[in-house]
């Protein structure tokens, strides 16, 4: 390829750190999958409702979708307290990760976020020009403020992004450091507070970030998903919640007009509707996350204290070694390849019984029989 072709912002982005499909695994591996606990899917699958959903929706697929996602919003809108018109709806809440990016940053722009960091908030940012700074978790695994506000201080953000429950360490920020972050934010500075974990967060641990951040002077967006809690994360819905309708507006013409398919949007309107489902996929997950926690902690692997539907641990050794041999018995953990976590890995909360030979396999590859 003639060397000059490709924007050296995106030449110099990794590939994305995906987890492993499963008839990829077959293929590789020669194996069943055992458990699958890369991706943070939901071990139970969509509720029924859902399945029925898709399937109505399906003799309609001759037709576009509604490229406003009308429905949908308004159905949101209700669900969370907001107006429809300051909703937008994304193939993925990843979509919208790009889509606000595109809408606000320039070259030069910095980005602030924390480590270890969901890919895409760093990624994306690079691709559209800016700088990240990544402020590494307290070591006591409480949330940065202080090192953002500093990272703040020193050059001030286009945007600070960051997800709480955090993506791939777990904790979550608390209300205080919360309010302390955004006094400490310069008012022109774009808020992103991505929510993907909110369903799983500790019900004494929730505050309302959208009435905190209403309040103060910034620009903000919420970010959410149909991926995780909901078990959706192969039709590809998530959604924002803007500040006013002028940035939801704006960030509509950086997205693709017909992005969000017709299945998908039938089948998040159908998810919001079960609640007693989405309370029983978040027990599953807080069940499982307290065993699993501390069963590796009495096996000696130091963990990071979540609220989310998995685990990041200490393998004790290089990650992406522990997770291949992790692989050939049969189960899919995320080692972390962003430095300095690259001894870490995210293990997802399966059913009792993937969480079950996830251990066994962990048992198993450190005593080789
Ligand atoms: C999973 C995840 C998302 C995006 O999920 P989508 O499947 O694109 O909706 C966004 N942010 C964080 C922190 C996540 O873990």
């Amino acid at each position: 390829m003639k060397s000059d072709l490709i924007r050296p912002e995106i030449a110099a982005l990794p590939t994305y750190n995906a987890g492993l499909a499963l008839d990829r695994f077959r293929a590789r591996y020669g194996i069943d999958c055992l458990a699958k606990l890369d991706s943070n899917e939901n071990p139970a699958g969509p509720c029924p409702g859902v399945v029925a959903a898709i399937r109505d929706e399906a003799a309609g697929i001759a037709r576009y979708p509604d490229a406003g996602n009308g429905a949908l919003r308004e159905d949101l809108a209700a669900a969370t307290g907001s107006t429809a018109d300051r909703l937008i709806i994304g193939n993925g809440s990843e979509d919208l990760i790009g889509a606000v990016f595109r809408t606000v940053l320039r070259p030069g722009d910095h980005v602030v976020t924390i480590c270890p960091s969901f890919g895409l908030h760093e990624f994306g940012a690079l691709a559209s020009g800016a700088h990240v700074t990544k402020v590494p978790f307290n070591a006591d695994w409480s949330f940065p403020v202080e090192g953002m506000i500093a990272a703040m201080a020193s050059e001030a953000p286009r945007v600070l992004m960051f997800s709480s429950p955090s993506n791939p360490a777990g904790p979550a920020i608390s209300a205080e450091e919360f309010d302390a972050l955004l006094t400490a934010t310069r008012r022109d500075t774009l808020v992103v507070f991505d929510e993907a974990y909110l369903e799983y967060l500790d019900p004494a641990a929730r505050f309302d970030a959208m009435a905190r951040l209403e309040a103060g002077p910034n620009p903000w967006l919420i970010l959410r998903t149909f991926s995780k809690a909901y078990g959706l994360a192969g039709i590809r819905v998530g959604y924002g919640i803007a500040c006013d309708p002028e940035l939801a507006a704006q960030m509509m013409k950086a997205r693709n007009p017909f992005g969000v398919n017709s299945l998908a949007v039938a089948a998040a309107r159908a998810a919001l509707r079960d609640t007693d489902y989405l309370a029983h996929s978040v027990k599953l997950a807080a069940d499982g996350r307290v065993q699993l926690a501390r069963k590796l902690s009495d096996a000696g692997f130091a963990c990071a204290p979540s609220q989310t539907n998995f685990v990041f641990f200490d393998t004790g050794r290089t990650a992406t070694d522990f997770a291949e041999a992790l692989r050939h018995k049969g189960v899919l953990i995320k080692p972390w390849l962003e430095e300095p976590y690259t001894r870490w890995a995210r293990v997802t909360i399966g059913t009792e019984e993937e969480n079950r030979h996830f251990l066994e396999a962990v048992e198993a590859i450190r005593c080789p029989a």
